[in-house]
């Protein structure tokens, strides 16, 4: 079959390789849609670690084709999305509940083979099955929602509140729309690209900003009425970062969100942070979360066909990663062809 594979960091082709087969309590899964996303991009340039050679790809769905020995949860044939992040259970972290921080996390699309591929090898515990009905497409978006749900759950918005996402890539242009959801009054999305401020404007930001058109926190500032309650740091560069913590209230929180550089270090004021008091949190992956993104994904409560912008065959995925996002792009598909 086909799959892109990582071999070192800059150095990925679209290979053949042998098609996966299912062991013990797992299924193999026929690839019909996988994201490009951001991290994609972080792994590809070695800025994330990952296990080498890898195939990447950890937001997919698919339909299950063939069960391992002891599958008992699903069926040939159902449309699947998996959560990729699989939590050793035993250590601490797990003990505590918090799968996210598992000290022997392992993840499809980062040390396990992933959904650039035709087939995908996933644990039954890991599959959350859709509507056979559902567009693969959206299944797809399963992942990222589940991100960004648990992010939403860091952030603690509550109705009425003012919140403002800094980054309008895929992740941002999501945010905005469980800001909405979960009651926020004001949402104020900066972004550079002006299609994309079109976009969350149309997906309910009531306010959008232009980072490169003068100072995004004196702009959140007058918006929001001397800052928000919640900043979401959404693009994963220092800049936003440093937004999200001055465009924050007195007594706000930031949320960081966006993947920086493993080794990068950015500059902060502790004094400013603790007279002002805010609460700086950082939300990682999708504890618990995948579930409730499959199911909001299959009662179409978010708009998400908008935020695709192309799709591509697995053979473009190593020019996909190794090129920056092209302007206009929020979400590149990937489909495998037949
Ligand atoms: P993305 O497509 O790269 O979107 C980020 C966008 O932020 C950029 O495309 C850019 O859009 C915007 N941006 C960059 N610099 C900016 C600036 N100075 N001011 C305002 N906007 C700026 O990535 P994504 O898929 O949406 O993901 C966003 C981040 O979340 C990435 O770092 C990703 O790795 C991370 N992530 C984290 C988790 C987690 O669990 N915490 C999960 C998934 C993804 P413009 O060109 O329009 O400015």
């Amino acid at each position: 079959m086909q799959a892109a594979r990582l071999r070192s960091a800059g150095q990925m082709s679209a290979e053949e390789v042998e098609r996966p087969r299912a062991g013990p309590g797992e299924v193999i899964v026929r690839v019909e849609a996988a994201g490009i996303c951001g991290s994609d991009r972080h792994m590809f340039r070695g800025e994330y670690p990952t296990a080498l050679p890898v195939t990447l790809g950890h937001e997919f769905c698919g339909i299950v084709e063939e069960l391992g020995e002891g599958v008992f949860m699903l069926r040939p044939g159902d449309r699947v999305t998996a959560d990729p992040n699989i939590a050793c259970g035993h250590c601490a972290a797990c003990r505590q509940g918090r799968v996210n921080l598992c000290a022997n996390l392992e993840a499809i699309g980062v040390t396990r083979d992933g959904g650039f591929a035709e087939y995908v090898r996933v644990p039954q515990g890991q599959a959350i099955v859709l509507p056979r009905d559902l567009d693969p497409v959206l299944g797809a978006f399963s992942e990222p929602l589940a991100c960004c749900l648990h992010g939403l759950d860091v952030a603690q918005i509550k109705p009425g509140d003012s919140v403002a996402v800094l980054g309008g890539g895929v992740i941002g242009l999501i945010m905005v729309q469980l800001a909405r959801l979960a009651g926020a009054r004001t949402v104020v999305l900066s972004t550079r690209q002006a299609p994309r401020r079109l976009l969350a404007e149309r997906l309910g930001a009531t306010h959008t900003v232009d980072p490169t058109e003068g100072d995004a926190v004196e702009a959140i500032r007058a918006i929001s009425g001397g800052g928000v309650d919640v900043a979401l740091e959404c693009a994963g560069v220092p800049e936003t970062f440093a937004q999200s913590l001055a465009a924050a209230r007195k007594g706000g929180a930031a949320v960081l969100f966006g993947v920086m550089a493993q080794g990068r270090q950015v500059a902060v004021e502790p004094f400013d942070l603790l007279v002002r008091e805010i609460r700086l949190e950082a939300a990682y992956l999708n504890p618990h979360t995948h579930g409730r993104a499959a199911t909001m994904i299959a009662s179409g409560q978010l708009d998400l066909l908008p935020l695709v912008s192309r799709t591509v065959g697995i053979e473009s995925v190593p020019d996909e990663l190794a090129g920056d996002p092209r302007q206009g792009d929020v979400k590149v598909m990937v489909r495998p062809a037949g």
